[in-house]
């Protein structure tokens, strides 16, 4: 019998990475309004209205009063929009993120999944979205927030808490205890001081492009601490256009 290369056994160990600055360099949520425009799914008036809900979620960071008036107002939006059409925004979404995600921390993802881990995005952001994001990096899955769907529409409500802080952890846990996982063998990436409680949940937290409180903890507990310059995204796109020349030349 010749010997198979087979694929990495899982091991019981999972890495759950935040979205928004971390793996991403912007918000979804704006993402998500701009492609619904684009789909005539939003009007330009709602559209302006939101954009500027989302810059004052750039220039105050993630408090989550605002932040929860950002994703009830866009979310409103999307209310009667059938899940396929939803699914089909997704798609436009994550096609525009690609360009814009981390590549360091799209490469410490990837290094997890190769070690045979599992792979988590946690992020606030709709969990449809979060799902196709995942899907498109060959991660494990997606959690983000809840969106109820009766009768293949959106209804505009949402099916638990916004997932945010303490609530990220939460659903981590209850994953790997689902799995029987040892919280102590897994991983947590994130951008800000928010996910502390996740953060603090795992064996080994990694901050990246941390916030300035989010810094002083990490700097206190010992944890990795990666600083990204949008350099290496212009770089990782220049080589991608090259790639694309080449194999068309
Ligand atoms: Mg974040």
């Amino acid at each position: 019998m010749s010997e198979q290369p087979s694929a990495p056994r899982p091991l019981p160990v999972v890495a759950f990475f935040d979205i928004d600055k971390t793996l991403l360099n912007g918000a979804s949520l704006l993402f998500l309004a701009r492609a619904a425009r684009t789909l005539g799914i939003v009007s330009l008036r709602d559209l302006a209205r939101f954009g500027w809900e989302a810059l004052r979620f750039r220039r105050r960071g993630e408090h989550l009063g605002v932040l929860e008036e950002v994703r009830d107002r866009g979310m409103r939006m999307l209310a009667g929009t059938s899940a396929e059409r939803l699914h089909g925004l997704a798609g436009s979404v994550v096609r525009r993120m690609q360009p814009k995600l981390w590549p360091e921390t799209r490469e410490v993802l990837r290094a997890h999944l190769d070690a045979g881990h599992e792979v988590w995005l946690v992020s606030t952001t709709p969990d449809f979205l979060a799902q196709e994001l995942a899907a498109s990096l060959g991660a494990t899955g997606g959690i983000g927030t809840g969106l109820e769907i009766a009768d293949g529409v959106f209804t505009g409500r949402f099916t638990g808490p916004t997932m945010h802080g303490p609530e990220k952890a939460a659903a981590a846990a209850r994953l790997l205890a689902d799995r029987g996982y040892d919280p102590a063998d897994c991983y947590a990436y994130s951008d800000s001081i928010n996910d502390l409680p996740l953060l603090s949940s795992v064996g080994t937290a990694v901050v990246i492009n941390p916030d300035r409180e989010l810094a002083a903890h990490a700097a206190e507990a010992g944890w990795r601490m990666l600083r990204l310059d949008p350099s290496s995204i212009r770089a990782e796109r220049r080589r991608v256009r090259e790639e694309a020349r080449r194999s068309s030349a």
